[in-house]
């Protein structure tokens, strides 16, 4: 049987988020249609461009039959998702799930995750999984502090995450009670140098592309900018952590798109986290490489050869619902940042604005990697009207 899902079929995504969207723009390039599952909300960035919007719980059995029924081949643009049903009705119907749900039962629990990236050799900082105060404060004097406690579950930028130097009883039960009601990772403090990623997409056939690697700085636990190449890693590192990425997703046997986030330090590499989605990191291949993220994840689960994806020197700046925080009121300066006409910008057609909340992007392409972030950031600088 072909395993081509051919141009004019339904795309199924799972996650109404930005991700979404721009893996929608992709289809619709291609002549696809695009049905959305959101998790509950209506009118969401995913859904706002898809064909269909199915604004349901994902555990909700008759819409998540419906969203099945819609869809030749299903994706996830967002992974904290309970997978077992979709995937089972997903089964029964034959449409295939790409990347397949015990990939996304893995990244969704922090746990999994480091058991997979364990068993597929990839190096993780020392940690403990742990349940109780007791076990936590374990963990404390076994790892040394600094360390960093993260809920297993629904964590991510940055949140449900501690920094403990010390800690007693109280402290501990504390922690466990406000994010460890599923269980903690417990882990060391990496002293980075830098925080990378890679994107890497894997076809049908085993076929793998990667963006090369992205360079990566988070604010308060947010990616805040991310350029390629990465200028504070050499050649070797970079060559290394791409290999790293390419033996994950053929051990995981992933169809689509994985981003490995890994940290530096010196010429070691540690993987921190994988999505098995596009990234923020990738952001900036829409513009850089012939063949974007979303462009090779629509290629991947489809079936189709994969395109051709190294990258232009360029740079993404993260726009967050802080910048609408204009005592006049008028929001963010738009035609302010586009008076570089090299600006891409992105909105995400997010209605509510919260500080914090990711509502769209900038990139830059340049002849240096420095050259485009200076440019990304000047022209976030001129969003701000105060
Ligand atoms: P995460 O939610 O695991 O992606 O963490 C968000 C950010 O917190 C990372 O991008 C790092 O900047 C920081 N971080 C997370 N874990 C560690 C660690 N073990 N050591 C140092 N920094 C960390």
């Amino acid at each position: 049987m072909s395993q081509v899902v051919a141009p004019g079929a339904t795309i199924g995504i799972v996650g109404g988020g930005q991700l979404g969207r721009m893996l929608s723009f992709e289809g619709h390039r291609l002549g696809y249609r695009v049905a959305v599952l959101t998790g509950g909300n209506k009118d969401t960035p995913g859904g706002r461009v898809a064909d269909v919007e199915v604004a349901a719980g994902y555990d909700d059995g008759l819409a998540v039959q419906r969203f099945v029924g819609l869809s030749d081949v299903i994706t996830w643009e967002f992974e904290n998702v309970e997978v077992g049903l979709l995937a089972d009705l997903a089964s029964r119907a034959n449409v295939p799930v790409r990347p397949g749900g015990s990939i996304i039962a893995a990244a969704q629990h922090r746990g999994r995750e480091r058991r997979a990236l364990m068993a597929a050799g990839a190096p993780v900082a020392a940690f403990r999984e742990v349940a109780t105060a007791s076990g936590l404060l374990r963990a404390v004097a076994d790892l040394g502090p600094p360390v960093i406690a993260k809920r297993v579950r629904f964590g991510y930028d940055g949140r449900g995450q501690v920094r403990l130097v010390s800690a007693d009883q109280t402290a501990a039960r504390h922690i466990i009670e406000t994010i460890g009601e599923e269980g903690l990772i417990v882990e060391e403090v990496v002293p980075f140098d830098a925080e990378i990623s890679v994107v890497v997409a894997r076809g049908v056939t085993g076929e793998m592309t990667h963006h090369g690697v992205m360079e990566n700085v988070h604010v308060s636990g947010i990616l805040d900018t991310t350029v390629t190449p990465p200028v504070s890693v050499g050649p070797d590192v970079a060559a290394a952590a791409v290999d790293l990425a390419a033996t994950i997703a053929g051990h995981l046997e992933l169809v689509g798109v994985l981003c490995v986030e890994m940290f530096v330090t010196g010429d070691e590499l540690v993987v921190n986290e994988i999505a098995p989605r596009p990234h923020n990191s990738g952001h900036c291949t829409i513009e850089a490489a012939s063949t974007s993220q979303f462009g090779q994840q629509l290629r991947a689960i489809c079936g189709l050869p994969l395109g051709e994806s190294s990258c232009r020197p360029a740079a993404m700046v993260q726009i967050l619902g802080d910048l609408w925080d204009d005592p006049s009121d008028r929001g963010p300066a738009w035609d302010e940042a586009m008076i570089d006409p090299g600006v891409y910008l992105h909105l995400y057609g997010k209605d509510e604005v919260r500080p914090g909340r990711k509502m769209g992007h900038i990139t830059c392409i340049d002849s240096s990697a420095e050259r485009a972030l200076e440019r990304a950031i000047a022209a976030r600088r001129r969003l701000r009207r105060w």
